[in-house]
């Protein structure tokens, strides 16, 4: 079954090798930008027609057995979890959120937290990454498991996921360095799923998904012009 996400244009491999491109994405569908600039495009319906539900995994440890991922990311987050034998010591905080869920949680964030740490760690309705079944957040078992932004250090079964997110399809999509181009906080507990081959590029070259696809469509646009040309 074709569980990667339909919306998403495929890009041609030979065109997503430019020579300002590191290595050529394989087989991975062009990974969506979902931030305050580019509010989620496709139709709640469409999304949730990919998703599925944590409790279909027993073995992975939750918050809420209906958080639900798009089926790829859960099925990769699966596999990530085993791994790293992480089973036990991450907790799934958060998954999916469709846009009146989200206005929710902002609203509660601005009301119990103020607005200063709500513009740090919580997206705009419509702008989060949330929106898209491809993004969680996790927390350790060990740490506070808080709804926002749940312990998640750089040790132990922790370290050890984040380590090896990458080649499973994961990036930690809110670093600290990249905060001026992000507009979010950073947040070690907020993993996206792109696909393995999009994650190790992004690893190796350190880019944060706005650089990532910036290059992308840049790529694309001038090996347009170069076949237009010829
Ligand atoms: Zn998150």
């Amino acid at each position: 079954m074709e569980t990667r996400p339909k919306c998403f244009p495929r890009l041609n491999r030979q065109r997503a090798n430019p020579a300002n491109l590191p290595a050529p994405p394989t087989g991975d569908p062009f990974p969506v930008l979902v931030n305050i600039d580019h509010p989620i495009a496709e139709s709640t319906a469409d999304t949730e027609s990919r998703l599925a539900f944590i409790g279909s995994y027993p073995g992975i440890r939750t918050l809420d057995d209906l958080i639900r991922l798009d089926a790829l990311c859960l099925e990769r987050l699966n596999a990530l979890l085993e791994a790293v034998e992480g089973r036990d010591g991450i907790v799934v905080v958060s998954g999916y959120r469709d846009p009146a869920e989200q206005t929710k949680i902002y609203s509660d964030s601005l009301r119990d937290n103020g607005a200063e740490y709500t513009a740090k760690f919580v997206a705009l309705p419509g702008c989060s990454e949330h929106h898209t079944g491809l993004a969680v957040d996790v927390g350790s078992a060990a740490g506070g498991l808080d709804f926002i932004a749940p312990a998640f250090p750089d040790e132990g079964v922790c370290a050890a996921f984040k380590a090896r997110a990458a080649e499973f399809g994961f990036v930690q999509r809110y670093k600290a360095h990249k905060e001026h181009l992000t507009g979010i906080s950073c947040e070690p507990w907020h993993f996206r799923y792109v696909g393995a081959s999009h994650a190790a590029i992004m690893e190796e070259h350190d880019l944060c998904l706005e650089e990532y696809t910036q290059r992308l469509r840049h790529a694309a646009d001038q090996n347009g012009a170069e076949c237009h040309g010829k």
